[in-house]
């Protein structure tokens, strides 16, 4: 089966554009507004550079909760669609412009309202950079788990947008799971208030977790209540590298079926491991099939017995060399260098990430398809990913010179990926989220029923059709 999986022809502009700028202008003053054509250019896309998109009518920048209640009460009555937006480092284009449309910015209402310690929560602002919140609760002695390898630039409002995964889910959870509490705006310009510090509340339907991960076609997120731990001791890091693909991926099964749950458990193939050092000069063993990184934060002694499980499943599995980070500046590089990965990729060429899902026993299977899926279609895949939680990320790497010759063998290989991925039981999106793409094959992974659901609850929460139209449901 071939399906189309990129975003279709931009949807002419909707609504009266002129008229609700007039209104703003004239009714909320205080709102900032940008119609440059610099700036609304630089909203057109995220970091899917290959999508089709729109441009703004113009950005909003608000700097509260009521600004943005004002803004979605007045593109209602114009008719005008919102496109939320945090840093726009989105992978699937949910952040994109939409032609006509009113962008949504939260990258102003960036503050931090509380950390109480008592309850070991966060509360704040949408638009802070995930980096900022974890070093400002760092700074309490505690720890905000989810971190994207983004999380220099992306925001906590874009990961609550895409349920943001990262390099320690695999022992923390997801975004979702670190969510108590949230400050909504509805398509209708009301204020809503979810759960809040309670760690266990079961009034009513679970609305939070639908928000989150509905990339702002549900609502739009103006304030998070988070949950923090007590800050993990200093982590003991392993990396091991592996003579075939096969071998690495069976270190990740028998890990997870061991039941080990490391705070890190990343994978990069050679291709990847090439990339990464030739722009960050790491050392690492160019000649290995794949690596893995493997780390605990585990205090003393318990931290130094599970890396030396995880030590012992990479030999059982056939390791090449496993070695341990000498120190914790070395093993900040060693992160930093998996993080960077697709950085690394993006100096071979034009690199387009996808984001595949497995359940953790069939890692081994997911890499040995991705490979026949390389070599049948002829492209360039370079791999890396969660490997503990079961997600990758086989990264397409084009020629830049002449990038559209390959884009057919892409569409095919790229249909051929996903079909193996749900061969396996697998998700076309284990963390990017459906956004501006992969929408035929959210009908082909959920099925007709399932996505007749999800649009009544879209037209449920948003009758008109106006939050980031187009985005998940197509
Ligand atoms: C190099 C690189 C590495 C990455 N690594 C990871 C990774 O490890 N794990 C991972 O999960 N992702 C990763 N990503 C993808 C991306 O960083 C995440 O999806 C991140 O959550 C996006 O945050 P953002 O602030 O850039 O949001 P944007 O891209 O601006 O928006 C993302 C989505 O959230 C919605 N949104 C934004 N703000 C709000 C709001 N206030 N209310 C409602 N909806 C909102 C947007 O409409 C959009 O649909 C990576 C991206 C890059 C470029």
């Amino acid at each position: 089966m071939t399906l189309v999986d990129d975003a279709p022809t931009p949807a002419p502009a909707r609504g009266d554009g002129p008229g609700l700028l007039a209104a703003i202008a004239a009714r909320e003053p205080s709102i900032r507004i940008l119609t440059d054509p610099g700036t609304r250019e630089a909203h057109r896309r995220d970091e899917t550079a290959w999508l089709a998109t729109g441009l703004p009518l113009a950005v909003a920048e608000p700097a509260t909760t009521a600004q943005v209640a004002a803004l979605v009460s007045l593109c209602a009555e114009f008719g005008v669609p919102m496109v939320p937006r945090g840093a726009g480092t989105g992978l699937s284009g949910g952040s994109a412009g939409i032609e006509g449309a009113l962008t949504i910015s939260f990258m102003r209402m960036n503050r931090i309202l509380e950390i109480d310690h008592d309850n070991l929560t966060v509360t704040t602002q949408p638009g802070i950079v995930n980096a900022d919140l974890k070093a400002a609760v760092a700074a309490v002695g505690l720890f905000y788990a989810p971190d994207p390898a983004s999380y220099e630039t992306c925001t906590i409002g874009g990961n609550l947008g895409t349920n943001a995964g990262g390099l320690c889910c695999v022992k923390y959870g997801v975004t979702r799971d670190a969510v108590l509490g949230l400050e909504i705006v509805t398509a209708a310009g009301t204020v809503i208030r979810l759960g809040g510090k309670n760690v266990k509340d079961v009034a009513g339907y679970a609305l939070m977790p639908l928000i989150v991960g509905s990339q702002g076609t549900l609502a739009l997120v103006t304030e998070a209540t988070l949950r923090l731990r007590a800050a993990p001791a200093p982590r003991t890091t392993l990396l091991a590298f592996f003579p075939t693909i096969d071998t690495a991926g069976d270190a990740v099964a028998a890990m997870t079926k061991g039941g080990l749950v490391p705070v890190t458990l990343e994978l990069m193939d050679r291709f990847t491991v090439c990339a990464v050092d030739d722009v960050h000069h790491l050392g690492l063993d160019r000649e290995a099939a794949a690596m893995l990184l493997v780390e605990s934060d585990l205090p003393g002694d318990a931290g130094i017995a599970e890396i030396e499980q995880a030590e012992a499943a990479c030999q059982t599995a056939g390791a090449s060399m496993v070695l341990r980070a000498a120190d914790a500046v070395e093993a900040d590089w060693l992160r930093a260098g998996r993080r960077l990965a697709f950085r690394a990729l993006e100096q071979l060429g034009v690199a387009r990430m996808e984001d595949i899902g497995v359940p953790r026993s069939r890692i081994p299977d997911m890499l040995r398809a991705i490979a026949v899926v390389a070599a049948e279609h002829d492209v360039t895949i370079g791999t890396f990913g969660h490997a503990g939680d079961g997600n990758l990320h086989p990264t397409f790497v084009l020629d830049r010179d002449k990038p559209d010759e390959a884009l057919e063998r892409i569409a095919a290989a790229k249909a051929a990926l996903y079909e193996a991925t749900l061969e396996l039981g697998g998700t076309v999106t284990g963390e990017h989220g459906i956004g501006a793409s992969r929408q035929a094959w959210l009908l082909r992974q959920r099925g007709e029923d399932a996505v007749a659901m999800m649009r009544s609850i879209k037209r449920a929460l948003d009758p008109a059709d106006l939050l980031n139209p187009g985005r998940v449901l197509g």
